[in-house]
């Protein structure tokens, strides 16, 4: 039986403190293929769970009262069902969004104590806010027999973080962290929310993931313009096409049509996004055909659109892709996730990773003056309870 650190500790200090057996549930981060800022344009993308996770240690209790443990951030909360307010500390709010969301649903429970944490690098773009949200949903589902169903659990964790943490994120991190399986992505329509499974087993491949370890403040502020800008893209091509609802329903023989209207910002916008459905669709049918080669053509031409004509990357993003570009077994690389920070995704042969990972890390310490992060990951099942003989499943 293997048995991660991160499980052992959560579990031995839930019994520590609470004196009892806890359910256990595993809620894993998550990596983005291809399909970057698609999500909120109601199109395609294409992520996976990887063996990242958080782990939650749950028990009822007879009170209304909630006491939370956080093991990561070395601190405990107690609060009280339907007497929930905003926390300035910043953690519990992922929670908190949560059992805001359950009760404004009309589901009731009584309080419960929880242990949680993880290894998923936080703020790194691997998505730990929506492993906590949806690990913290599944686990109070099962927990109290809630009946709710998958996409629900999905659709609560992610107003969770909408509205109580205030992020407007998409659904993409939730849905995976539920729906994931191992060595499979998950290819989500986020329009219809439908999914398909695509097989990813590849044989001395490797995920890889370089942190930048950068995080410029421009990323929400320009998260946001970047969705007013789609939504302005999408009303002067209504204009035209009262059939367009969203850039989804856009081809790029409409939007170059409608250019000289637009303006070369809102044109760049649009076309990457088209462009980007595109590649998710093209991506998924040379991974169907065992054509890596394709699919990594496919990364650096996404993230060269993310770079030229989305404008959300940055030099410390922007260097790591070129790094990976001058290296042939490397199959392609691409930034990952909202932009201006965070991490390259990678996709490379096993026997190459060391030594790269090695010479990028020098390079990029000399070049920035500060050092990045790597990590190598798989594909992994999405949140599930933990039984004592887990393992077999992830
Ligand atoms: P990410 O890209 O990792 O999702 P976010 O900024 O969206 O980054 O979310 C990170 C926030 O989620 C943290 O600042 C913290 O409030 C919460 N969080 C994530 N992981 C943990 C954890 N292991 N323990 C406590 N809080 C966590
Ligand atoms: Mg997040």
């Amino acid at each position: 039986m293997i048995v991660t650190k991160s499980r052992e500790t959560v579990e031995q200090i839930f019994r520590d403190i609470f004196g009892c057996d806890p359910l256990l549930v595993r809620s894993p981060g998550r990596v983005n293929m291809i399909g970057e800022h698609t999500d909120y344009n109601l199109g395609f993308v294409l992520p996976a769970a990887i063996e990242k996770a958080i782990y939650f240690a749950v028990s009822p209790r007879t009170d209304d009262t909630c006491r939370i443990v956080s093991v990561d951030m070395n601190d405990t909360i107690d609060v009280t069902i339907r007497q929930l307010h905003k926390s300035p500390k910043g953690w519990p709010n992922y929670l908190l969004g949560v059992i805001d969301q359950l009760s404004c649903a009309g589901y009731s429970f009584p309080g419960f104590n929880c242990v949680f944490g993880g290894d998923i690098p936080i703020g790194a773009g691997l998505s730990s806010s929506a492993a906590v949200e949806a690990g913290l949903a599944f686990s109070l589902n099962h927990l109290f027999s809630l009946g709710i169903s998958h996409i629900e659990l999905v659709k609560i964790a992610q107003k969770a973080e909408n509205e109580f943490v205030g992020v407007k994120c998409g659904i993409m991190d939730q849905y995976v962290n539920i729906f994931g399986a191992r060595d499979r992505l998950l290819k989500i329509d986020c329009r219809s929310l439908e999914y398909e499974y695509i097989p990813f087993a590849f044989d001395n491949v490797s995920i890889v993931l370089l942190d930048t370890c950068v995080s410029h403040s421009l990323a929400s502020s320009e998260y946001n313009q970047r969705r007013k800008e789609c939504a302005e893209g999408v009303s002067i091509l209504r204009s035209e096409y009262g059939a367009i609802h969203s850039l989804r329903d856009a081809t790029l023989d409409t939007v170059r049509e409608m250019r000289t209207r637009m303006g070369d910002v809102i044109f760049r916008r649009c076309k990457f996004v088209v462009e980007e459905n595109d590649r998710v669709a093209r991506g998924c049918a040379a991974l169907q055909e065992g054509d890596l080669r394709t699919f990594g053509q496919l990364m650096y031409q996404a993230h060269e659109g993310l770079r030229s004509e989305y404008d959300v990357s940055c030099r410390e993003l922007d260097y790591l892709v070129a790094l990976s570009g001058s290296h042939s077994d490397i199959y392609g690389a691409r930034m990952m996730g909202g932009g201006f920070g965070g991490c390259t995704i990678n996709l490379m042969d096993t026997g190459a990773v060391e030594r790269f990972g090695a010479t990028a890390m020098e390079a990029f310490t000399s070049t920035f003056g500060h050092e990045m992060k790597m990590y190598v990951t798989t594909i992994s099942a999405g949140t599930h309870v933990l039984t004592n003989d887990e393992h077999a499943a992830i």
